[in-house]
């Protein structure tokens, strides 16, 4: 039995070991990516479904790996938080942002508003409100112009602070939407007491309209509650013209999605800026 015992301790240590030194080379790599400006952003236009304008940009990170080339979010934004770099890394992404905006402007653009994920670790942090103002007032970008996404998650803790954030949110002049709308478990009670501008509708009852009538019943409610409470609503993950027609009819106000445009590196979006405005 004993012997047993140190040769299943074995095989434990060995996977656990190896799990953890990859782990830890892929955040001590993570750590030196935002010294060494490896991150960046890129850009996926919101399209207002009845005029065809640009609603807004959505910032999206990547990760340029030296070797691995470009990393997504998915595989970096859950270790950037638990080891806290997303507190830098995330203010970095919200001045790159709204310092591109301002530049659009400044060129000339019709005006549209950039938006920034914002993780719970990032939001629920003291400072995140002068965070914020800080990253507008240094790109001089009016507040009206910039939009933070938040998760169902972080706005259904209503903890007296979270209310109190958003309300100073609002008053400075951001907008404030609800990213994957319907996954989060929660409530719609939050609907009824918080400064919210929008609903981000999740890709995930898109994918499979006009097929599906579960998922096209959801959406048509969420279309219809938002209408309600004066709220502004975008459809995700629009990939056919088929699903764009279906969210017209409806009269969604806003989609985004592949069939629109991929997110795109920030001068490859400024030209897609101009021959869609062209
Ligand atoms: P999200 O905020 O829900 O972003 C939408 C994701 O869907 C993006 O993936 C986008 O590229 C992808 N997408 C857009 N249109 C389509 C479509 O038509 N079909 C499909 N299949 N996908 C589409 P991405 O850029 O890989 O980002 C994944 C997630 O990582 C984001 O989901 C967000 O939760 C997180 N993330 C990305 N950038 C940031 C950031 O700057 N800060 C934070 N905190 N999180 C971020
Ligand atoms: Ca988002
Ligand atoms: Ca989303
Ligand atoms: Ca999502």
């Amino acid at each position: 039995a004993k012997g047993e015992g140190r040769n299943t301790f074995r095989i434990y240590d060995s996977s656990l070991h190896a799990m953890s030194t990859e782990r830890l080379r892929l955040e001590v790599n993570l750590r030196r990516a935002l010294e060494r400006g490896e991150f960046t952003i890129y850009y996926q236009p919101r399209i207002g479904l009845t005029g065809g304008t640009i609603a807004a940009m959505e910032a999206l990170v990547r990760w340029q790996h030296p070797e691995s080339g470009l990393v997504s979010p998915a595989e970096f934004i859950p270790l950037a938080e638990e080891i806290g770099l997303i507190v830098p890394l995330g203010e970095w992404i919200l001045e790159t942002a709204c310092r591109q905006n301002k530049r659009w402007q400044d060129d000339g653009m019709d005006p549209f508003r950039i938006s920034v994920n914002i993780s719970a670790v990032q939001f629920h942090r003291d400072e995140f409100v002068k965070v914020v103002q800080r990253a507008l007032q240094e790109a001089s970008l009016e507040p009206q112009w910039l939009e933070l996404e938040l998760t169902e998650s972080i706005v259904m803790n209503n903890a007296a602070k979270t209310i109190m954030k958003l309300r100073e949110l609002k008053e400075a002049g951001v907008h404030i939407s609800i990213d994957d709308f319907g996954t989060g478990f929660s409530s719609l009670s939050y609907l009824k007491y918080f400064p919210i501008d929008t609903l981000k509708i999740d890709r995930s009852f898109l994918q499979d309209v006009p097929d599906s009538p579960k998922d096209i019943a959801i959406i048509k409610t969420i279309i219809a509650l938002a209408r309600r409470l004066h709220l502004n609503v975008v459809a995700e993950g629009v990939e056919s013209r088929e699903q764009f027609l279906f969210l017209a009819a409806r009269k969604c106000s806003e989609g985004q999605g592949y069939f629109f445009s991929r997110p795109m590196p920030a001068s490859e979006a400024e030209q897609w800026i101009r021959d869609s405005s062209a």
